[in-house]
Parts: structure tokens; sequence; C-alpha cells
């Protein structure tokens, strides 16, 4: 498991990448837990001797972007918060790095050259410059799941238009994506999502009505960004999961499960047509599917920890409960109805989840302001264009603020 208060280094490696040369790629949300793990892999797979950087990008880390920037010698440095384009000016001062800050900067970035890029931007921020890069046939490496649950259809339109490869980082879309046999996909019958449970999976709804952020950023097995880990302790992150491999697989919502494995072994899995269920296991580390986005279609040599299963000794599997986790009910309600009902849902998601950061509602509040504005605003609107999904998600948003009184 690696965190991202462990920094990676970007040393010169010594042996060039199998596609004998420099790729050319950027990471957007390179100072998070995704880009972090994004670049120990780089390094891992030849460093600058393998890569060339086009951008990197963060928000507030900016000593770590400038490190980052340094290291990797990366052509641009981008922060999404413009008041704070000075200091990363100065950080970078002398080493011919460009520096740029603000929305419109990470869009421009993103549409420049590159074979690949890394979306690990959290939450609907990601979506623009994720659009930007599949827009000119960049392979996408996802990892932010919101493009996917807000845009749906809509998002992989764009990028099947410009002939790019969409690679899911997401460990479950990852592990799925190893075992989904796209030359029989008729005999696909469903697709099992694993979770963790995360740390309150047995907790009764008393206890659950009183954690505390704290508690809720704690997660048993994944180490993670803030954001993402107080969503696996709700499940909110399993929800937008379950709309995210609706469209990634295109699947009906009736071929979608979940299952609680509280091990974290066994990342998801396909179930086929004649009874097989074929699955991807290993060690909970994002470097695996990392790793798998950026060789694909080959395996790269890992360092990840190997499973060993003896110590295992045993896998566990529970049915969810939707009564103490209603965000799986409200992902279905998504799915079915379908159009703008995933990017209200999100926007209201995320902010709920700000006003729980910051104490201002409870945990189980959480679900009950997505569910209401799902209510209220989510009556069989149709996604026509990207326009409409930025409309959906700011009235979302606006009446979600309403509601935790803001
Ligand atoms: P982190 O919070 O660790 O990192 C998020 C990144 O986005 C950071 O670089 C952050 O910058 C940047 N950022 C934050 N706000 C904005 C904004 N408004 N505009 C532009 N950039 C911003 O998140 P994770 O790495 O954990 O997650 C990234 C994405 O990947 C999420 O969508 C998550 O759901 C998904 N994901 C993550 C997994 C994981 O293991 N972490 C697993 C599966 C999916 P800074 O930190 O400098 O402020
Ligand atoms: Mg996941």
């Amino acid at each position: 498991m690696t965190d991202n208060t462990e920094h990676p280094r970007f040393h010169t490696g010594s042996h060039a990448n199998s596609h004998g040369g420099h790729r050319r790629i950027s990471i957007f949300g390179s100072t998070g837990s995704i880009g972090c793990n994004t670049l120990d892999v780089m390094a891992h797979l030849g460093g600058r001797d393998a890569f060339q950087v086009c951008a990197v990008s963060g928000r507030s880390n900016i000593d770590l972007l400038a490190r980052q920037a340094r290291e990797c010698g990366a052509e641009i440095a981008i922060t999404a918060d413009e008041a704070r384009y000075t200091q990363l000016k100065e950080a970078l001062s002398g080493t011919g790095i460009e520096v740029a800050a603000g929305e419109a900067a990470l869009i421009e970035a993103a549409g420049r050259d590159t074979e690949w890029v890394m979306a690990g931007i959290v939450g609907m921020a990601g979506l623009a410059p994720t659009l930007a890069a599949a827009r000119r046939g960049a392979d996408i490496a996802l990892a932010n799941k919101e493009c996917l649950v807000s845009a749906g259809t809509l998002f992989q339109r764009e990028i099947e238009r410009a002939g790019g490869r969409l690679l899911p980082v997401d460990s479950e879309h990852n592990a799925i994506h190893q075992v989904f046999d796209r030359h029989q996909r008729d005999s696909v019958e469903r697709i099992i999502l694993t979770a963790s449970g995360g740390p309150f999976r047995s907790f009764s709804s008393e206890e659950m009505a009183r954690v505390t952020p704290a508690m809720a950023a704690d997660h048993p097995n994944w180490s993670m960004g803030l954001k993402i880990s107080i969503d696996s302790a709700s499940m909110f992150n399993k929800a937008l999961e379950m709309i995210e491999a609706m469209h990634l697989f295109d699947l009906r919502p009736q071929q979608i499960e979940v299952i609680i494995h509280p091990q974290s072994v066994i990342h998801s899995m396909v179930g086929y047509h004649d009874g097989s269920v074929l699955a991807q296991l290993g060690t909970p580390d994002m470097r695996t599917a990392i790793g798998y986005c950026l060789a694909y279609p080959q395996r790269p040599c890992l360092p990840v920890e190997r499973l060993d299963f003896a110590r295992l000794a045993q896998l566990d599997f529970e049915k969810p409960d939707e009564t103490r986790f209603p965000p799986l009910r409200l992902a279905r309600q998504a799915m079915e109805k379908g159009g703008l009902l995933g990017a209200i849902l999100n926007g209201a998601k995320e902010i709920a989840l700000e006003a729980f950061i910051e104490e201002k509602i409870g945990f189980l509040e959480m679900a009950d302001i997505v569910e209401t504005v799902m209510e209220r605003l989510g009556a069989g609107v149709p996604a026509i264009d990207i326009q409409a999904v930025y409309e959906a998600d700011a009235a979302a948003r606006m009446l979600a603020r309403e509601l935790v009184g803001d």
C-alpha cells in the first residue's frame, strides 16, 4: 500500500520503455493519491528515460507540485487555484518550467499533444480537462469517476469520436476490464462489483449517525484521498462506481451487482452465461491498476506486494444493506431513470460531502440531502449535451446548499 505522504522519486531510469522511446504523457491531479502513485509507477518503468511529461497539476499542495514538476522535467505545472499562481511561479523560478493557474489553464494544458493522460483530479472539476484531452484523441486513464457518472454516454461519445482509448483506473472497473471478454460481450450476464464495506460495515444506523469526518476518513484497506475515503465509508463511492460501470461496459442496471468483500482482494468479477465467473485479484494497491493502464495492452513488472493465499486463508462475502447504506438504492434509481440523474446525484453529493467534512451535517444526512435533490430535480430530464450536464450539476449544487443551510 502507498499513500501520498510518501513521495515518489522520479530518477532517470536505466531502461527505455517497450515502445523504444519516450512516451509523452500528462498527469492531472498529480499531487493527489492517484497522481503520486502514477509518478511512482512511472519511476519504476523507466522514469525520464521512458516518459516525457507534458503537464502536472494540483490545487493547494504547491510545494509538492513544484517538486514533482522538477523531478519529472514537466513542460508545464498548473494549479487549479488562481490565488496560488505567484507561489507556484516562485517555487519554479529559474527552472524554465511554464507555470499557469485556473480552470482555463488546465483545459489548455489538457489540449496539448500527448499520447496518454491520467485523469486524477477529484470531483466534477475533472470533467472539463478530461474532455479536452479526450477530444484530441489521447488515451485516457480514468481515475476521475465523476466524468462517467455525470456525463455518461456523452463523455464516451467524445472519446469514441476522437479515437482514443478509455482505460479505467478505478480498481473495480480496472479488474472488470481485465476479465471482460469484449469479443463475446453477449455472453456477459452480470458484473459483480466488490466493496470493502468501509469502516462502518457492521455499525448500526444509530452508531452511524454519530460518525465524525475523522472516523469516516480512515479506510480499513485502501489509502486514498480524503473525499473518496469518506465516500467509501458512506457507500457513495460504490454508488458512483455502479453508474460508472454501467456506462463503461454498456450494461443494463440489472446486470450490475454489488457484494461486500471485506478483505478487498477480489477487485471485481464478470459472470458469463455458462455460469463461469472470472475475477481479478491482488493486494489493495492502486499501482497495479495504474500500471495496467500505463502499459496497456502489455503487463508491466510492478513492485507491489504479492498475494499470499496461505496467509490470507479466507475470503468473506456478504450482501450489502441498502437500508443502512441508501446510496446504493439511489444509484439504482439514477441508473434506471438515466438522463441527468447521475449528474444530479453527484453534484448534490459533492455539496453534502463538503458540508459533512465541515461538520455542518451528520454522516447519514448526506444521503438524505442527495435523495431530496434527486426527487425534486430528477424528473427524467434527458442529457442532450455537456452544457445540460453542467446546468444539472449547478442546479443540484444550489439546492443541496439550501438544504445544508448555506
Ligand atoms: P486526492 O484528493 O488525493 O487528489 C485530488 C487531486 O485533484 C489533487 O491533485 C488535488 O490537488 C486536485 N484537485 C482538488 N480539487 C481540485 C479542483 N477543484 N480542480 C482541479 N484539481 C483539484 O484524490 P484521489 O487521488 O484519491 O482521487 C482522484 C480521483 O480518482 C477521484 O475522482 C477519485 O474518486 C478517483 N479514485 C481514486 C482512488 C484512490 O485510490 N485514491 C481509487 C479510485 C478512484 P491538491 O491536492 O494539490 O489540492
Ligand atoms: Mg473503486
